[in-house]
């Protein structure tokens, strides 16, 4: 069983902030099988306001006036593809407030064959393990916890954006985080679901496929080539079986059509080689 702060689902409420850019599909999200948060997609703010902050970005203090927290969840993610402050692509703006920004994050994501709902998912599992690890306290669903170094672990700081395609293709919790967990006495069970629901995370089949071809172009050669050559054969099996089995009197016939044509030695030839 779970200790008694992580036996409880996490209810995460989230919300867009303008025109993401891109499609989200919130069912996917909403359908994605979890036993530690569940996320549904419930507001959407359609007009922003101007930005208020540097080099056209939106501030904390602005956020935090455009969405409101409810209580019937555990914390609040606001969604937005505009620059957040520092260029940050996660923000605490609220005590239960938080904001994901898609800028420049959407489109590292895509060019790496990722999808943007892997990611949010991706960020959920980051946010529900600093949220019990603190206790339940929303107020630290934030990147204290990150470390510099990109070690495909959920808590990479990823101060370079684009290392977010490492956490993002095949997250996982690397050993010191790992550690730090067992510290504020998750349960292990807790560690076991969240890496299993983190093998989840993946690339589609068909770029999973791509992936394996470019990495491994000699034994994709071979395996297509020999998938060639028993495709080939098993042809040439149903093709005897049915010739046999199945439809003998047709063959029997174009026989016949055939000796037919042919001088009485050599009809006599192939009525013997028939037999
Ligand atoms: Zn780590």
């Amino acid at each position: 069983m779970f200790d008694r702060k992580d036996m409880q689902k996490i209810k995460i409420k989230l919300v867009t902030l303008g025109n993401l850019k891109y499609p989200v599909d919130f069912q996917f999200i909403k359908k994605w099988k979890s036993k530690i948060f569940s996320a549904e997609h419930l507001d959407q703010i359609q007009i922003l306001p101007e930005m208020d902050g540097e080099k056209w970005s939106y501030t904390d203090k602005l956020l935090a006036n455009l969405i409101k927290s409810d209580k019937n969840y555990d914390f609040t993610v606001g969604m937005i593809n505009y620059r957040l402050e520092k260029n940050y692509y996660v923000r605490r703006v609220g005590k239960d407030l938080c904001m994901l920004s898609l800028y420049e994050t959407a489109e590292i994501i895509h060019d790496a064959n990722l999808t943007i709902e892997n990611f949010i998912i991706r960020n959920l599992y980051e946010f529900c393990s600093i949220y019990l690890e603190y206790g339940r306290d929303a107020s630290l669903v934030e990147y204290s916890v990150a470390h510099d170094e990109t070690r495909s672990c959920l808590f990479d700081m990823c101060g370079n954006k684009a290392d977010l395609v490492f956490s993002t293709a095949r997250p996982r919790i690397c050993e010191p985080c790992k550690a730090r967990i067992m510290q504020s006495q998750l349960s292990n069970e807790f560690i076991s679901n969240i890496e299993k629901e983190l093998c989840r995370i993946r690339k589609s089949l068909y770029y999973r496929l791509t992936d394996f071809i470019k990495g491994n172009l000699i034994l994709a050669i071979t395996i297509t080539s020999m998938s060639a050559i028993l495709l080939s054969v098993i042809a040439k099996v149903i093709y005897d079986v049915f010739k046999s089995l199945l439809i003998p009197s047709l063959f029997q016939g174009e026989q016949q059509e055939k000796i037919q044509f042919l001088t009485p030695s050599q009809r006599q030839e192939s009525l013997l080689k028939s037999e």
